[in-house]
């Protein structure tokens, strides 16, 4: 999987028809910094609001026209939520704090999660998408999660920290620049804590950054991402998605 090629690897996360607006205003902004390809993470009934019902044919085709770009489109979690889950005091921390009650896979049985991913899986086929990928919301996942994602045909997966082949290489470890924008004090520590790790990064052979729908709404964090990415092109970043880099 290393090559002596320096990659970068943009995500757009929580893709469903209620965030749409906001996904394709990243992807103008990703290709007027000529960036032409990335993963795209689709949540199939993001918090049970927005079902496969609702996914109209103009998101429908505009995203099988990325596919047919190269874009690479990912299943990103079914709800992207914990409804009917329980939390307890072990995982408090990750359900509350680090999430907005989000980590849907967490801790689900491996059962569970499995009819969770055929159910998103349907999305996929209905429209003809190739699932090379399986993103847990927010990166969480139960232990057994890979092993599952492995037998149901997928090629790899990741954390905020490593990258996961599923066909028994070792895991890449590599740090996703991320935003957490839902407070002022999150968005001012999120500009250090990024232009800290970016300082690290950039000297990596391979570099992610994820981005979610309302992160290019403030504008010092806009100003900062289109700095950190036009230095990366310029220092010979090339621009791939998981899927063309997990098939290398
Ligand atoms: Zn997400």
């Amino acid at each position: 999987m290393p090559n002596a090629t320096k990659s970068l690897i943009v995500s757009l996360h929580d893709t469903h028809p209620g965030s749409w607006k906001d996904i394709s205003e990243q992807l103008d902004f990703l290709q007027n910094l000529g960036i032409g390809r990335c993963s795209i993470l689709l949540v199939p009934a993001f918090h049970h609001e927005h079902g496969p019902c609702c996914w109209n044919e103009e998101l429908c085709s505009a995203l099988s026209a990325r596919q047919d770009a190269g874009y690479d489109l990912v299943l990103h979690g079914y709800s992207h939520d914990r409804q009917g889950q329980t939390d307890t005091l072990k995982n408090l921390f990750w359900t509350r704090l680090y999430t907005n009650r989000e980590a849907e896979f967490l801790d689900l049985p491996e059962a569970a999660a499995q009819s969770r991913i055929e159910e998103g899986l349907t999305l996929f086929k209905q429209h003809g998408w190739t699932p090379n990928g399986f993103i847990a919301p927010a990166w969480l996942m139960a232990p057994h999660l890979p092993a599952l994602l492995h037998k149901m045909g997928f090629h790899y997966t990741n954390r905020l920290t490593e990258l996961i082949p599923l066909d028994g290489r070792p895991s890449i470890p590599c740090q996703s620049l991320c935003y957490s924008t839902r407070a002022a004090w999150r968005r001012t520590a999120s500009l250090a804590w990024n232009r800290h790790l970016f300082s690290r990064v950039r000297h990596n052979a391979l570099m992610r950054l994820s981005l979610h729908p309302h992160d290019l709404h403030f504008e010092t964090i806009r100003q900062q991402i289109a700095e950190i990415l036009k230095t990366a092109l310029h220092e010979g970043f090339q621009p791939t998605t998981y899927a063309e880099y997990a098939a290398r």
